[in-house]
């Protein structure tokens, strides 16, 4: 096929920060005459994912973290199939969804996570008596528990299960049900205690990141959070969170973050993923054998950055997901010319919400060793920032213009 002078269809899977970053970046490089641009999302709304810890706390509505993507996608020129993808058959190059049929010469998959409650007797919280903040209908689940919580305080357990990747918002609920059960002068009567498969706290799956290890283990101590290491949790009941097959702690309120699996529609799609549905690429984000096909985002097939005594997943987080698209849609206009586009290691920001104030973390690269010392500092000016990085991004990403990842996360 001559890429270079027939219009192309482009196709991307996905309406959150993977499709969007994909579908805008390439709408305003790409003009109309040189390609078709569609996005297919079975959501219509795209979410703020990384506040559906505030909406676990009752200080956000999803309404208020979320727009249509129907009109934004309209006014850049990009077509919205508000569809669910059920295959994909690379080798037709058509997306197969609930309503016909997409071709495609290029294909973005940008499907995020399927949370693999499957991994842990009574990870929830629709599977089981456990609860997550992992998508909009759980974080509201859990905030009908958190509110309950309030009525009657009980015991607390935080964490994540062996092979999570996703740990950040673990603590980020750790801190923030801390401060509010202060703030409510309810926070003698709720032990709280967090567990994780991190050999120790901060690891996060990316080996640590400068002082944020001693940072946490300080903001733990001071709290009253009890903390376990290596801790793999085995099973979750209404009363408890059983750790290592024995120690069972009690927990009337247990929120832990599942391992992660790629999407039912990916995965199933033979020949595309690894046996955990995720997609493996290479540093362009383009499938290693499927032609055509890119992914980025959490369907992306990471190696952890060390085998630990529990196991433990890169984290895909929302900044290096946006990282990963620009250069998934720089490689594709690259093809449309005839050659290949220019490839970056990823690095990552975060802010994480430590209740009454934030800590920011930057590393660069995310898998150690690094060329840069990581920067950590902590103070309520990152909770300010985290809180104008989340309306910042949704101004821009409901305009359809090019959303700020250089700022917080
Ligand atoms: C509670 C929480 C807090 C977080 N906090 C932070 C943070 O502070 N900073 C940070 O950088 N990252 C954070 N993250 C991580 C960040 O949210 C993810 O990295 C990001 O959402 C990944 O984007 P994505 O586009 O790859 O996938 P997702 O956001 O999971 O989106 C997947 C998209 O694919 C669509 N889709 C799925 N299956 C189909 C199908 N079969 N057919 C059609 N469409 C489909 C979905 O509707 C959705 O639009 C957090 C994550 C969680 C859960």
């Amino acid at each position: 096929m001559n890429r270079q002078s027939k219009r192309v269809k482009i196709v991307v899977l996905g309406g959150s920060f993977g499709g969007l970053t994909t579908a805008y970046t390439l709408r305003r490089h790409v003009p109309a005459e040189r390609a078709d641009i569609t996005l297919i999302s079975k959501e219509r709304r795209f979410t703020f994912i990384p506040s559906l810890t505030w909406v676990a706390i009752g200080s956000r509505t999803v309404d208020r973290i979320s727009f249509d993507l129907a009109a934004p996608l309209a006014a850049k020129g990009v077509t919205f199939a508000h569809e669910t993808a059920t295959a994909i058959d690379h080798e037709r190059k058509a997306v197969i969804t609930e309503r016909g049929e997409h071709p495609y010469d290029f294909l973005v998959i940008a499907t995020g996570h399927r949370s693999a409650n499957e991994a842990v007797d009574g990870l929830g919280p629709f599977d089981g008596p456990g609860h997550s903040p992992m998508s909009p209908p759980e974080a509201e689940e859990l905030a009908g528990a958190v509110r309950a919580l309030i009525a009657n305080p009980s015991p607390v357990v935080i964490g994540a299960a062996p092979g999570a990747s996703c740990i950040g918002p673990a603590y980020e609920l750790a801190f923030e049900l801390d401060h509010l059960l202060r703030q409510r002068k309810l926070r003698h009567l709720v032990p709280m205690s967090f567990v994780t498969p991190e050999p120790h706290l901060g690891h996060m799956g990316m080996g640590g990141a400068g002082k944020i290890r001693q940072l946490l283990e300080g903001a733990f101590e001071e709290r009253d959070i009890t903390y376990h290491t290596c801790a793999a949790v085995t099973k979750i009941t209404a009363d408890s969170v059983e750790v290592d097959a024995g120690t069972a702690i009690p927990a009337a309120l247990s929120i832990v973050i599942p391992p992660l699996a790629g999407v039912e529609a990916v995965a199933k799609s033979p020949g595309l993923t690894n046996p955990k549905g995720f997609v493996p690429v290479d540093a362009h984000y383009r499938h290693q054998s499927a032609d055509g096909i890119y992914a980025v985002g959490v369907a992306v097939a990471m190696a952890p950055v060390a085998e630990t005594p529990v196991p433990i997943n890169f984290p895909k987080t929302g900044h290096m997901t946006d990282q990963m698209a620009e250069i998934a849609a720089a490689d594709i206009m690259a093809a449309l010319d005839g050659h290949e586009g220019p490839t970056a290691d990823l690095s990552a920001r975060c802010i994480l919400d430590m209740g009454n104030r934030g800590a920011y973390m930057a590393v660069d690269p995310v898998r150690p060793p690094r060329n840069k010392i990581p920067i950590v500092s902590e103070g309520r000016q990152w909770l300010l920032a985290k809180r104008a990085f989340e309306r910042t991004y949704l101004w821009h990403a409901r305009r359809g213009r090019r959303m700020p990842s250089s700022l917080g996360w």
